[in-house]
């Protein structure tokens, strides 16, 4: 299933905040956006629409379950889910959270800059509330009780 020359089939550059054997959830680490999250899918596969639906809603709970933890945390002022692939045609979800006085805004994150920016990486403590956040809401929404 593995694809040699696809980044994301690769072992990940970046912190890996939960895992199972379907996704993982990595934060970028992009010192503009320091709560920037990727679920990346970790098989190789192009569409939403290829997968079975099940897998797709599985997918899907765990992206709101990372928008829901980065919005309970940092309160941000929107947040940007974005699956484009065209680099890269292996599922993943970027969840960006948005603030008004962020680099971009209100254009997208990779639009053009309307400003400086003034953010600094995450500190440990952050990480780790982060880490614990998102962990305790997948867990929650894949094995509702
Ligand atoms: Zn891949």
């Amino acid at each position: 299933m593995n694809n040699a020359s696809c980044p994301l089939c690769q072992p990940t550059p970046h912190v890996i905040l939960w895992q199972d054997n379907f996704c993982r959830v990595v934060l970028i680490n992009d010192v503009n956006y320091p709560a920037y999250c990727r679920v990346e899918l970790l098989a190789h596969v192009k569409e939403m629409s290829d997968l079975p639906p099940q897998q797709r809603a599985q997918m899907m709970k765990v992206v709101f379950a990372v928008e829901t933890a980065i919005r309970e945390i940092f309160n941000p002022d929107k947040i940007n889910l974005a699956s484009l692939g065209n680099k890269t045609p292996h599922i993943h979800w970027h969840v960006i959270p948005r603030f008004e006085n962020d680099m971009h805004f209100p254009n997208s994150h990779w639009g053009e800059a309307q400003r400086e920016s003034h953010n600094k990486a995450l500190d440990e403590q952050t990480k780790k509330v982060l880490t614990e956040k998102i962990t305790a809401l997948i867990e929650c929404a894949l094995n509702p009780s």
